[in-house]
């Protein structure tokens, strides 16, 4: 197979162009954008600008048009069965939100169970817990084996309690660890639970195929995946989308209203309450028709390179604790420096314009777990070059030098 040429790649974004001096390793927060993505919002709001579904004129046309052809390009990507399963909402967590919220109002009785795991981010805990105290339904956690991983003789165990929803990442945004999601939502389906996947960092990793993984819910943000901010996705199957209470009301999602009585609109709009993020969803589809140029399979190998050059470096430096397994690893990496705060460890490497994110990357309940405050998290993109990786090492290496 033909390597993949980063610096090809790398090109294609402005913020490399403009500031090369940067080595981004931040990309588990958000992705820098390419150009095309740029130009797609930029040519929306100078040329089309107008609202969807309801103009009489021809830019409102136009709009509904690119809109609607976004929400194609969205279906075929993860490939969907349905149009209408593709729900546009502003990110993974207003999705999680809308799922959690919609489901304890229909389908969630008290008494019934929930099952997590302990490596969630909080988006994927926070809105179940909101509801399960008033509505009565308790949370299981399947915790992780001693590398972290997650623990599957747990997880079948947990689901002997025949939890009526499974709701997990598809990869951990701490770890960068790849869940075996395709064997989970098996497990989980054998015992009659609704999965949810929690795609924020999935999606970039890997094109996951709705129809083969066969999971009820699927979300994603398109920010992490070279797209715009405020624009995301809510996957889900026809009979499970209809199950869901919707959690914001009003224009859209109707079909009639009056005083007496209001009927909804059919999916997805009745899931898309008031005017969407248009420019977003146009973004976000130029970006999934940009990625598709490239071979994803040279991307995961590019970035696996970068993960064992990175895993060989940093095993080389003292006083290093990396929190991350380098196996079943998408690219993310925890670590600390001996028990030094990880904000002062970043704020090293910020100095010299290495950015990393430090912290509990909202997962405190990992945190909890790992016994530890925090951790500096490294994560690589496809634009990340091994020139970035050595600048990190040493960085690290002076850090430690300061630190220690
Ligand atoms: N889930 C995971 C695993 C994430 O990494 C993130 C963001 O970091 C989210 C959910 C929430 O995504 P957003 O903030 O884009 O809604």
């Amino acid at each position: 197979m033909p390597t993949f040429d980063v610096q090809q790649f790398r090109q294609q974004f402005a913020f490399f162009q403009q500031q090369p001096e940067w080595v981004y390793l931040d990309n588990a927060a958000t992705m820098h954008k390419p150009q095309a993505v740029i130009d797609a919002v930029t040519q929306f709001y100078q040329q089309y600008n107008s609202n969807v579904h309801r103009g009489a004129h021809q830019l409102s046309q136009r709009a509904t048009t690119l809109f609607e052809q976004a929400r194609s390009t969205v279906a075929s990507y993860i490939n969907a069965q349905h149009l209408h399963e593709i729900i546009f909402c502003s990110g993974a967590t207003a999705a999680l939100n809308q799922i959690a919220f919609g489901l304890m109002h229909t389908v969630l009785r008290p008494g019934d169970r929930i099952l997590l795991t302990q490596l969630e981010h909080h988006a994927n805990i926070v809105p179940w817990q909101l509801h399960c105290q008033r509505f009565g339904v308790i949370i299981d956690v399947v915790p992780l084996t001693p590398d972290h991983q997650l623990d599957m003789a747990a997880y079948q165990q947990l689901l002997q309690l025949k939890p009526k929803v499974v709701s997990f990442s598809h990869i951990s945004n701490v770890l960068g660890h790849i869940q075996p999601v395709a064997d989970m939502v098996t497990l989980a389906k054998a015992v009659g639970a609704i999965t949810v996947i929690d795609g924020a960092q999935g999606i970039v990793y890997q094109q996951p195929d709705m129809q083969q993984l066969d999971c009820d819910f699927y979300v994603f943000s398109g920010h992490k995946l070279y797209g715009p901010t405020g624009i995301g996705v809510l996957y889900g199957k026809t009979e499970q989308l209809a199950r869901l209470t919707p959690i914001f009301a009003g224009g859209e999602m109707i079909d009639s209203v009056s005083f007496i009585n209001t009927t909804f609109n059919k999916l997805p709009f009745r899931l898309e309450a008031g005017t969407p993020n248009i420019a977003g969803a146009i973004g976000l589809s130029a970006a999934i028709e940009w990625l598709q140029k490239y071979n994803n399979q040279q991307i995961v190998q590019h970035k696996s390179l970068l993960l064992k050059e990175f895993y060989t470096g940093l095993t080389a430096i003292k006083a290093i604790d990396i929190l991350s397994s380098s196996v079943h690893n998408a690219g993310i990496v925890a670590l600390n420096v001996d028990s030094e705060h990880p904000a002062d460890v970043a704020e090293l490497l910020n100095q010299q314009q290495i950015a990393v994110r430090s912290g509990q990357h909202c997962a405190m309940p990992l945190f909890s777990y790992l016994a530890r405050p925090g951790a500096i998290r490294c994560s690589f993109a496809a634009y990340n070059t091994l020139d970035d990786v050595n600048r990190c090492l040493l960085a690290l290496e002076q850090a430690v030098e300061i630190l220690t």
